[in-house]
């Protein structure tokens, strides 16, 4: 279906018709292949993004049209008033995959986080005996969780937050990457229900903790009976280089949520993971969706754990992502406008060598983008590097040389 309608009459179409909640890189894109993307005038680029780490699997990936399509055309929403024939399967699927007694299936990424939340509070008045009101989550300095009410009230980003309060209160901040930071707040308060914590920082730049973070973060909170919940909605599904980012580290988080490649890019699909023990004080009536667990969902988040399990996708991420650092590394050595890549996998950020306030990065990209390649500034002078996993060596060197020819012409 085309429109006929040129990128720059396209983009003014969103400007006066669509709240200006967004600031999107100038370019307007009509279709997706794998790890390609074209704008409406036919110029082909590398998605560097993949739309924040859902579309992990590549666009338009053939087996997930295919089970998109079948299940559209057979059974879409039922609500959960009923039973469908899709929800238990992927139900048992997933979790038989990830070592969880049961799934709670949502739509968004926020509505999992804050589904957790929930679930974590629960668990806290139920079952850990917290007195009535008073259970306190930890979270940390600078953490992107998603964008309700509650999600914001515990932000520190003064753009997520400013004017949208009153703030849901029970949460305690402490700096990310900071073992001694929990330990001591979770020595000195006993209404601690949880400790929620992205594996690596994403929306922040890219923050890879110090190994060892995550397992002593754990074992503390085993320690004081408090769960430790795994934010994986932009880390998981294979793309830093394992099916989780806490499979790194060996941990099986008591409270796992996921979201973005969940479906792979196709349509909203996110989870909430838990043994029986946790995940059974919600009792029937307590938490739904309309959407929630409906079949096209399960149908899509199937064939989406399939493809990155028989592509091999964690591996590869693994591989390719070694490969792109050492790559850049090389670069790095001797540039003088960018300072440092890091990341784990296929989830990567470089450090351009100016302020925070220039629009240094916001320039690179638009360079990046002339010459065929998508990415995006975070925190103003970090872009982050987050391609689909489904990249093969070749593509990714050939982007290795669009970004270092894009930097080059940036030195000083
Ligand atoms: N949690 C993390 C770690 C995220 O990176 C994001 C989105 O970027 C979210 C939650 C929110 O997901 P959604 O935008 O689907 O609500």
């Amino acid at each position: 279906m085309s429109t006929n309608l040129s990128s720059q009459q396209l983009i003014e179409l969103e400007n006066q018709y669509g709240a200006h909640n967004y600031h999107p890189l100038p370019v307007v894109l009509s279709k997706g292949e794998g790890v390609f993307v074209w704008d409406v005038e036919g110029k082909k680029y590398y998605d560097f993004l993949s739309a924040y780490s859902a579309v992990n699997q590549g666009h338009c990936h053939p087996k997930l049209v295919e089970a998109m399509t079948k299940q559209a055309q057979t059974l879409t929403l039922t609500s959960r008033a009923f039973y469908n024939d899709k929800l238990g399967v992927y139900e048992e699927k997933i979790t038989k995959l990830l070592g969880f007694d049961k799934v709670l299936p949502m739509n968004s990424g926020a509505e999992a986080v804050e589904t957790a939340i929930k679930l974590t509070r629960k668990w806290a008045y139920e079952e850990k005996q917290i007195p009535e009101q008073q259970a306190v989550i930890v979270v940390c300095e600078n953490n992107f969780h998603g964008r309700t009410t509650t999600i914001i009230s515990f932000s520190n980003d003064p753009e997520a937050r400013k004017n949208y309060g009153p703030y849901t209160e029970g949460f305690i901040r402490i700096p990310y990457n900071d073992v001694n930071a929990l330990k001591e707040v979770l020595e000195n308060n006993k209404n601690i229900a949880g400790f929620l914590v992205e594996p690596i920082q994403g929306e922040a730049g890219v923050y890879v903790p110090n190994e060892g973070f995550l397992s002593e973060a754990n074992k503390l909170c085993k320690a004081h009976n408090v769960l430790f919940i795994a934010d994986e909605v932009q880390t998981g599904i294979a793309r830093t280089g394992k099916m989780l980012a806490v499979q790194h580290e060996n941990i099986q988080p008591d409270v796992l949520v996921l979201g973005k490649a969940l479906s792979g890019g196709m349509y909203p699909v996110s989870a909430v993971l838990a043994n029986d023990e946790i995940m059974n004080v919600i009792k029937p009536g307590q938490h739904g969706s309309t959407f929630g667990g409906n079949p096209l969902a399960a149908a899509v988040a199937i064939a989406a754990l399939d493809v990155v399990i028989d592509e091999k996708l964690a591996e590869n991420a693994e591989e390719l992502g070694q490969l792109f650092r050492a790559e850049l590394n090389k670069y790095i050595e001797t540039s003088n406008i960018c300072t440092l890549v890091r990341g784990k996998g296929l989830l990567n950020a470089i450090v351009i060598n100016d302020s925070e306030e220039s629009d240094t990065a916001w320039n690179i990209c638009l360079r990046l983008r002339d010459n065929g390649l998508l990415a995006k500034p975070t925190h103003g002078n970090i872009i982050r590097f987050a391609p689909p996993l489904v990249m093969n060596k070749e593509q990714l060197l050939d982007c290795v040389a669009i970004i270092t020819k894009t930097l080059k012409e940036f030195e000083k």
